[in-house]
């Protein structure tokens, strides 16, 4: 189980548990919260097994009735919150919340996970926040995500954040050419509807295009945020002025096309969905 750890996780390891001082909320950013799920149970154990001889290096104390009892997913007081396949609800929280009001039975720290935590929605959102506000010394909340920029800032200023995201940004070249070509107009504050007509015969050219379109310049924008210098990227005019924009001017960006993406996949009628985006896009900065 130890093996698929590498250097970057146990650096991760080695930061939450330093000064023996373990952060009461972390987030994770993933590719994939499904495949970190084994490393986020390691951690579970590292910081739940009372095992006196266990290391950061070995990590499960192999022996133990609390790291059986996660490996076999049945320990009491480890709670996995996860959607419904839409939504993270409100009253999965409260359920929470109700849960974790007694005391540890087994005289131990409490931790809930929350898996897919972008698919929190407001009112859930802001129910998780009032936990995380008033942080209880035996509580840790673990939160997973493949974007954190989906959260409420809220929310992310309360984590301790670690990006587990594999950038590598592969892209090719005509594609590249839209991504920077759409990049620009977010730059220049150009009215996305003065050049309408040729942007759906050569940007959004249908449905499909679009998606995947908007999906790159997301991954362009999070690149840029972390600070990833791809070969692709190294020698873009665009990319190296995207520091004329202020970074939460980027953030919002990928907000609404992570949003307006999601709409699109809905059956709606593709032109009606393009203005309702342009309109975000402009509204957002004319505001
Ligand atoms: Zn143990």
């Amino acid at each position: 189980m130890n093996n698929h750890l590498d250097k970057k996780h146990y650096s991760i390891i080695d930061r939450i548990f330093k000064n023996d001082c373990i952060p009461h909320a972390i987030l994770f950013e993933v590719d994939d919260c499904e495949k970190i799920f084994s490393f986020i149970k390691q951690i579970v154990k590292l910081i739940l097994c009372k095992d006196k001889n266990k290391n950061l290096s070995t990590i499960d104390c192999g022996k133990c009735n609390i790291c059986s009892l996660i490996d076999l997913n049945n320990y009491p007081d480890l709670v996995v919150i996860k959607s419904d396949g839409n939504w993270i609800k409100k009253s999965q929280l409260v359920d929470l919340k109700e849960e974790f009001n007694n005391k540890s039975l087994l005289d131990n720290k409490m931790i809930y996970i929350i898996n897919e935590a972008e698919k929190l929605n407001v009112s859930s959102s802001n129910s998780l926040l009032k936990f995380l506000e008033e942080p209880e010394e035996d509580i840790i909340a673990i939160l997973l995500t493949t974007n954190r920029y989906l959260l409420l800032d809220t929310i992310l200023s309360r984590c301790q954040i670690f990006c587990l995201k594999d950038f590598d940004y592969e892209i090719d070249n005509e594609s590249l050419d839209r991504v920077e070509c759409l990049i620009e107009y977010f730059i220049k504050q150009k009215n996305l509807f003065v050049d309408y007509k040729y942007l759906l015969d050569n940007i959004f050219v249908d449905k499909n295009t679009t998606s995947k379109l908007l999906s790159d310049v997301s991954k362009y924008f999070l690149c840029y945020l972390n600070n990833i210098n791809s070969e692709a990227l190294k020698d873009s005019k665009i990319y190296n002025n995207l520091n004329k924009v202020k970074i939460d001017q980027i953030i919002l960006y990928i907000k609404i096309i992570e949003s307006e993406v999601q709409k699109l996949e809905y059956n709606v009628n593709f032109k009606i969905w393009l203005d309702g985006f342009f309109v975000k896009i402009i509204g957002d900065v004319y505001d």
